[in-house]
């Protein structure tokens, strides 16, 4: 059986953009490399709205956490965190290796923390920066980043840092216009492209901080050395990915065929149509309908369910899912539809459901959620 890959990323790689991967690799000074790259900076900044800078490098989602944090903080500052979950504790580790000294603000596991907790904390005490996670895979909540964006930007001198890995190029986000400092992602989520890219954008507020805080500690991840590429990518600092860069530029010109307007449109008809479907079945969301991601699903077993015995099911029926997390793990499995996914895809899960169900001995009508599905998409 084909397995389709569900996870919260990597999301499936189109075969467009693997055929960019198998390439010939050559050198990354090569005249159709370097405007290749050249391209691929500016389609991101036109995409999101950033009138600063970009940054394309080799790495993982947190080493773009680790930039952010190394760019517009250093020790000592007050940095406040907004944790909707696992991965904003992973940022409260990052501040505090870095000597930071860190306030965070935590919700229960599928809800927010209100926008007037955000304020008061504001007016407590000075920040460098305030920073949050746009979608939580760990939860699935989904941060009001518009919302908390308008709050941070009242206050002066303080950066504004959205984690944006489950989200970037699958739910809206605007870097100028809603204030944001530092938005971060990898290239395995929404953007559908094998593990491997760190990308980041930077305001100009940000740049300028940067400016201020002369040598820091780090080296690979600092701003200072990677501007001169960014801006003239024939020249060298460390050797850029290029067969990855090449996948990500499929990845922009997949996503100008759609729109972007159009591809976060699909997301949230994409996710109505999952959740309602999941629902249908008897199962129950996790986060809050009113702050639930477009990106994934956190999925609540009925009663009674085995986690393990059902994920390793559903992987025989050809869907690949991943377990929940922390107070969660064994009783949720987390399922990703973000990225180039398409209504083939998603009547497969659902079905692939519906038979792991029954082959788990699981109350299910058979095509229930299936129609679930249809009925929202079509
Ligand atoms: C996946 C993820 C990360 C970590 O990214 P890696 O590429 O695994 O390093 C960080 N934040 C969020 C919200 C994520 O979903």
């Amino acid at each position: 059986m084909k397995k389709l890959l569900m996870i919260p990323g990597p999301s499936p790689v189109d075969r467009r953009i693997q055929d960019e991967m198998g390439r010939e690799t050559i050198a990354f000074g090569d005249a159709a490399f370097v405007a290749d790259f050249k391209e691929v900076l500016s389609q991101l900044k036109a995409f999101f709205d950033c009138s600063g800078e970009v940054f394309v490098i080799a790495g993982s989602g947190t080493l773009a956490m680790e930039m952010a944090a190394a760019n517009v903080t250093k020790a000592e500052d007050n940095v406040l965190i907004i944790s909707h979950g696992y991965f904003g504790d992973r940022f409260v580790e990052i501040f505090e290796h870095k000597r930071r000294n860190v306030d965070v603000l935590r919700s229960e596991w599928g809800e927010i923390v209100p926008l007037e907790e955000i304020k008061a904390a504001l007016d407590a005490k000075k920040y460098a920066a305030v920073v949050v996670t746009h979608v939580d895979t760990a939860t699935g909540v989904m941060a009001p980043i518009a919302e908390i964006g308008k709050i941070v930007k009242s206050y002066e001198d303080t950066m504004y840092i959205v984690d944006g890995v489950c989200a970037t190029a699958g739910i809206e986000e605007k870097v100028d216009a809603m204030g944001i400092d530092i938005l971060l992602t990898g290239s395995q989520k929404a953007f559908g492209v094998a593990p491997g890219l760190a990308l980041l954008w930077a305001s100009n507020a940000a740049m300028e901080r940067r400016a201020s805080l002369g040598i820091i500690p780090e080296y690979y991840c600092d701003f200072d050395k990677w501007i001169p590429i960014m801006h003239d990518p024939s020249k060298y600092f460390a050797t850029p990915p290029v067969n990855m860069i090449w996948a990500l530029k499929e990845s922009l010109a997949i996503i100008g065929e759609e729109t972007i307007e159009g591809r976060y449109a699909r997301h949230i008809k994409t996710a109505k149509a999952m959740q309602t479907a999941l629902e249908t079945l008897g199962f129950t969301i996790l986060a809050n309908p009113d702050y639930r991601a477009y990106t994934l699903s956190n999925v609540i077993y009925p009663e009674g369910t085995d986690d393990a015995q059902f994920r390793k099911v559903l992987a025989e029926e050809g869907v690949q899912v991943a377990g929940g997390l922390g107070p969660y793990a064994g009783k949720m499995f987390r399922l990703g539809h973000m990225g180039n996914i398409d209504a083939h895809d998603m009547i497969s899960v659902i079905a692939a459901i519906e038979r792991t169900m029954k082959r788990c001995g699981m109350e299910v009508t058979m095509g229930a959620g299936v129609a679930a599905v249809q009925e929202a998409l079509f």
